[in-house]
């Protein structure tokens, strides 16, 4: 993001992995930051003191991303720290790793839920606020390499929870192109996240290293660039 005009940046799941970082890099490129975690809110207070020395506003919400309520209160919330010029949809969750046919129908439910229906309610919050200001800005979803591969035998509900991302995507940078509004989708590669032992497998990364063309799996910080390079001007 441009340093020369400063606002605020929302970024969903924010208190550790991919998320953490992108807070990390607003923050420093001096931008204001109001980020939403689910459940652990030690590990947000984290977050928001590992900035605390780069001087600027960064403030931690516990906002499940489904609730659109919520989605409109964290919009207003941000905007009173300063004009939100960036939305990062970050949140999100797999499952347990295994067949298809073991998944029931809540976890299908809640997968879709908070990958889908949580980015789209965010970026409706953001957009709408945006349009009645008539502001510009920008918006990162968060997709997957599992939209493109379709993770077989881990969680093939996730894959296409991930590829619903960027159809949506695609829909709404179309949409409001004209206004200044723009929308894009980073997907990263496996990453070296807490994702993985929530799936059920800590061993996740290294185990599909070998099939990953540089051999490792891929640093937060390095996703976390990619998100703020792809949100800025
Ligand atoms: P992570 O380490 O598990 O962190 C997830 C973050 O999302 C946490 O801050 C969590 O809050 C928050 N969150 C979860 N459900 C939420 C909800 N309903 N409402 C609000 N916040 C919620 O995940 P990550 O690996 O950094 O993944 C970040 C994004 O990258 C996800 O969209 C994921 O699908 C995508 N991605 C990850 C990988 C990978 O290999 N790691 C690969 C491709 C794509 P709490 O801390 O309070 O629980």
């Amino acid at each position: 993001m441009s340093k020369e005009k400063p606002g605020t940046v929302i970024v969903t799941g924010g208190g550790r992995g991919i998320g953490a970082e992108v807070v990390q890099l607003f923050a420093q490129a001096g931008h204001n930051v109001l980020f939403t975690y689910a459940s652990k809110p030690h590990r947000a207070q984290e977050v928001v003191d590992r900035c605390a020395p780069f001087g600027v506003k960064v403030v931690a919400v516990q906002a499940d991303v489904r609730d659109p309520m919520l989605a409109t209160a964290v919009v207003e919330q941000a905007q009173r720290l300063s004009a939100v010029i960036g939305l990062v949809n970050n949140a999100g969750i797999t499952s347990r790793i295994g067949s298809f046919l073991d998944v029931d129908i809540e976890t299908m439910r809640d997968v879709l839920d908070v990958n889908v229906l949580g980015t789209m309610v965010m970026c409706q919050a953001v957009v709408r606020d945006w349009v009645a200001r008539g502001a510009s800005g920008s918006i990162v979803n968060v997709s997957s390499i599992a939209a493109t591969l379709g993770s077989p035998g881990e969680y093939i509900h996730y894959a296409g929870s991930k590829a619903a991302v960027e159809g949506f995507t695609i829909g709404l940078a179309k949409e409001f192109a004209d206004r200044g509004i723009r929308a894009n989708v980073v997907s990263p590669g496996t990453t070296d996240t807490e994702i993985h032992a929530l799936s059920g497998e800590p061993g996740r990364a290294e185990r599909v290293a070998p099939k990953i063309p540089m051999r490792r799996a891929g640093d937060p910080r390095e996703i976390a660039e990619a998100i703020a390079w792809m949100l800025s001007d």
